[in-house]
C-alpha cells in the first residue's frame, strides 16, 4: 500500500484534491492552518456565489462536510507543515505540532490573501467607517444584518463600489487582474438594489471584466434590471465633508473632473499572493514567480507540477483564481499526483 497524499490548505482547490484522491481509493492526509475547512469562502463569510447564485455555506460548506465524512481522507486543522523531505513515492512531512507523517506527493492548495485596502490610504479604508470592502459587503448579506455604515447603523441612499483596489495598480505593486471582483461587484451591486430599492448603486471602473457568460448575466443584467450605473472614472481620492463621503476623480470618458457625494464606499479588493508564500516555498522547496505566488510549471504536459517532482499545486496559490477553476485545479492536480504511483514524476 503506497502512503498518503498529503494536501495542504482546505479551500476550495485543496478540498476538491482529497475528495479526487479519496475517490479513486486513495488516503489523504489534509493539513489546514485554521481551525476549520472552506478557505475563503468560508472563512470570510462570502455570501452567495457567482456565477451559480448558491450561498457559500451551503456550497462550499458541503464541499467541507464530504470531505471531514469520507474514512479516507485524515482532516488536520489548526496545523501547517515545517519541514518537507524525500522523493516522490517517499516523502516525510513534520508539523507545527511535532508530529510526523510520510507522503507519496503534496499538493499546495494555500490559496491567497485578500489585499489590506490601508495599503491605497487615499481611498479613504481605515480613516473613514464607512468605507468598506467587498469582503464586509458579503459578510453583512450573509450573517443576515443586511448592508448597513458601519458608522451609525443607517441603510445607505447611495453606495459607489470603486474595482480594482490592490489589483492591476503598478504604484503599488500589483500588476495582476483578480480576474472575478468585477463579476463579483456587479453581483454585490444587484444585492444591494434589491435588499434596498432606494438605494443608488454606482459602479467606477477602468474597464470591466465580466469575463464569458458573465458579461450577460451581471454586466448587463445589473444595468437592465438593476438600474446599477456604471461609470468610467480615474478615482483620485475618497474624502468625507463630516456628514457625506465625497468620491473625487476624473470621468474619464467625458474627461470632467467628478465630486459626488455617498453614504457608503466598497473597495473590490484584489487577490493577493499568501502571505505565507516565502515560508512556503521554503519548506516545501518549490520555486515563487516574481509576484510572490507559487510557480506552476509546464501548463501542458501535467497540470499544476511546480518546481519540485512529486510538489503540485492548484487554485489561488497560483494567482488570481475564481473558485470553478480552484476546483477543477485541484482534480487536475490530484490526477498528476497520482502519476507519481507510476513513477512518471520521478523519472521526468
Ligand atoms: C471578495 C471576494 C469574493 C469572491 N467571490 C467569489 C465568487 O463568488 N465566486 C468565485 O468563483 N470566486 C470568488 N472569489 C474567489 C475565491 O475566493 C477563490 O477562487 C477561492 O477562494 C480559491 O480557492 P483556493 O482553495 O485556491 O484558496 P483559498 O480559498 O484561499 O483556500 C486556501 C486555504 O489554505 C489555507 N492555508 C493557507 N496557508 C496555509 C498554510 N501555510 N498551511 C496550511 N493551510 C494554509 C487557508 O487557511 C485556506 O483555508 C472571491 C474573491 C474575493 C476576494
Ligand atoms: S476583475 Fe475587474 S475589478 Fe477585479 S482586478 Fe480585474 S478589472 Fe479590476
Amino acid at each position: 500500500m503506497n502512503k498518503p497524499f498529503l494536501i495542504v490548505g482546505g479551500g476550495p482547490a485543496g478540498l476538491a484534491a482529497a475528495k479526487a484522491l479519496a475517490n479513486v481509493g486513495q488516503d489523504v492526509t489534509l493539513v489546514e492552518k485554521e481551525e476549520s475547512l472552506g478557505g475563503a469562502p468560508i472563512l470570510s463569510g462570502y455570501a452567495k456565489l457567482v456565477p451559480t447564485g448558491e450561498w457559500a455555506s451551503d456550497a462550499i460548506g458541503g464541499m467541507a462536510d464530504a470531505v471531514t465524512e469520507d474514512a479516507r481522507i485524515n482532516v488536520l486543522t489548526g496545523r501547517t507543515v515545517t519541514e518537507f523531505d524525500g522523493t516522490p513515492g517517499a516523502f516525510s512531512a513534520k508539523l507545527s505540532d511535532g508530529a510526523t507523517l510520510d507522503a507519496t506527493a503534496a499538493i499546495l492548495c494555500t490559496g491567497f490573501t485578500h489585499f489590506d485596502s490601508v495599503n491605497k490610504p487615499e481611498w479613504g479604508f481605515g480613516t473613514y467607517e464607512d468605507v468598506v470592502t467587498t469582503t464586509q459587503v458579503e459578510q453583512m448579506i450573509s450573517s443576515g444584518q443586511g448592508v448597513k455604515c458601519p458608522s451609525d447603523g443607517r441603510q445607505p441612499k447611495r453606495v459607489a463600489i470603486l474595482l480594482c483596489v490592490g489589483s492591476r495598480d503598478r504604484q503599488i505593486g500589483r500588476e495582476w487582474c483578480s480576474k472575478i471582483c468585477c463579476t463579483v461587484s456587479s453581483n454585490i451591486a444587484m444585492e444591494i438594489r434589491e435588499e434596498l430599492p432606494d438605494c443608488h448603486v454606482y459602479i467606477y471602473y477602468m474597464d470591466i471584466r465580466t469575463y464569458g457568460l458573465n458579461e450577460d448575466l451581471y454586466y448587463w443584467k445589473s444595468q437592465e434590471e438593476y438600474k446599477v450605473k456604471y461609470i468610467k472614472a480615474r478615482i483620485a481620492e475618497v474624502t468625507s465633508d463630516g456628514e457625506k463621503l465625497i468620491v473625487k476623480g476624473e470621468d474619464t470618458l467625458v474627461k470632467r473632473p467628478i465630486t459626488i457625494p455617498f453614504d457608503m464606499v466598497v473597495h473590490a479588493i484584489g487577490m493577493d499572493p499568501n502571505v505565507d508564500n516565502m515560508m512556503i516555498a521554503s519548506t516545501f522547496g518549490v520555486q515563487l514567480q516574481k509576484h510572490g505566488h507559487i510557480d506552476k510549471q509546464d501548463s501542458y504536459g501535467g497540470i499544476g507540477r511546480t518546481s519540485r517532482a512529486g510538489v503540485f499545486v492548484a487554485g489561488a496559490a497560483m494567482g488570481p483564481e475564481t473558485i470553478d477553476d480552484s476546483i477543477a485545479q485541484g482534480q487536475g492536480a490530484a490526477i498528476s499526483a497520482l502519476s507519481v504511483l507510476q513513477g512518471v514524476e520521478a523519472a521526468e
